[in-house]
C-alpha cells in the first residue's frame, strides 16, 4: 500500500508538471524547427545567415535538453525513508550548514520550542526542505536580514502538529507569486539562478509526511513558511524499537 501511495503521489507530481512542460518544450521546438527551416533557405546564397539560424536552432535544442534533464531528475526522486526524528535536535545539527549557506549578511536565530518531540519523516528530505526554505529566505533579503527557524507545537482537539517555521525579513510575495509558488519550475529568479523546484519539493515532502505547508507573507515585510508535521504517535516509537536497523530513533 505504501508503494502504491508513493506511486500515486509521483504520478500526481508528474501530472502537474505535464501542462507547463509541454508548453515550454513546444516553444523550444518551435525555435529549433524555425531555425532549421530558415537556415535551409539561406544555405546556397548566404551561408553566414544560415549559420546564424542554425545557431539559434542549436540554442533551442540545448534548452529543451536541459528542461528534460531537470524533469527526469525531479521525477526520479528517491523513495522516502521515514524514521523517528527528534526535530529540534535535527535542526540544531543542521544549523551550521544553513548558516554557511546563507552567508554573513544574514543573521540566523534558532528558536526551538519542541524539545524531545519526534516526527516520522525522511531526515534527508527534511534537511533538504529546510535548506530550500533558507535559500529562498536568503534570496528574498537584500543586504542584511534576519532568518529565524522556529519550532512550536500546534495542538488542536485531537491532533498535534509540530510547526517548523522559516521566517525572513525579505521582500515578501505578491498575490501572483503566492498562487504559483508550489508550481514545479515556477521561479521569479533570473535564468540560471532558480530552478523553481524548491517549493514544490517542500510541498511534496510535507505531503509525503502527512503534513502540509502554510505560508504567511506580506510584500515589503517578509515571509513565514511553516511545515506542519504530525507529531509521531507512541505506537510508531514502539514499532521503530522492534526494528532498530530500519527505523532508528535519531537524537
Ligand atoms: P526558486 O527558488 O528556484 O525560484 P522555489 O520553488 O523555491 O524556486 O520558489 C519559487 C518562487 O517563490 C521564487 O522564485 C520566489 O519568487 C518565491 N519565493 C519563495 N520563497 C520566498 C520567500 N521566502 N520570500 C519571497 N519570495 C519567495
Amino acid at each position: 500500500a505504501q508503494a502504491q501511495l508513493r506511486q500515486a503521489q509521483k504520478m500526481e507530481a508528474v501530472g502537474q508538471l505535464t501542462g507547463g512542460i509541454a508548453h515550454d518544450f513546444n516553444n523550444m521546438l518551435a525555435v529549433v524547427v524555425g531555425g532549421i527551416e530558415l537556415a535551409q533557405r539561406f544555405l546556397s546564397g548566404t551561408p553566414e545567415k544560415a549559420e546564424r539560424h542554425l545557431n539559434n536552432a542549436l540554442d533551442g535544442a540545448n534548452r529543451a535538453a536541459d528542461l528534460t534533464r531537470r524533469l527526469l531528475t525531479f521525477a526520479r526522486s528517491e523513495p522516502a525513508r521515514p524514521e523517528m526524528t527528534v526535530v529540534d535536535d535535527c535542526i540544531t545539527g543542521f544549523a551550521e550548514l544553513v548558516e554557511r549557506t546563507i552567508g554573513d549578511r544574514i543573521a540566523l536565530t534558532l528558536d526551538l520550542g519542541a524539545p524531545g518531540l519526534a516526527c516520522w519523516l525522511d531526515r534527508r528530505q527534511f534537511e533538504n526542505a529546510l535548506l530550500n526554505l533558507a535559500v529562498n529566505a536568503r534570496d528574498a533579503m537584500e543586504g542584511h536580514g534576519a532568518l529565524t527557524i522556529r519550532t512550536l507545537v500546534d495542538e488542536t482537539e485531537d491532533t498535534a502538529a509540530l510547526a517548523v517555521q522559516v521566517i525572513d525579513t525579505g521582500c515578501g510575495m505578491s498575490a501572483e507569486v503566492l498562487e504559483r509558488v508550489f508550481d514545479p519550475f515556477y521561479t521569479t529568479k533570473p535564468a540560471g539562478q532558480g530552478t523553481g523546484l524548491g517549493m514544490s519539493q517542500v510541498f511534496a515532502f510535507c505531503r509525503q509526511s502527512d503534513g502540509e505547508v502554510q505560508i504567511h507573507s506580506t510584500e515589503g515585510e517578509g515571509t513565514s513558511v511553516a511545515m506542519m508535521l504530525p507529531v509521531a504517535q507512541p505506537e510508531q516509537a514502539i514499532a521503530s524499537q522492534d526494528d532498530p536497523d530500519e527505523k532508528a530513533v535519531h537524537h
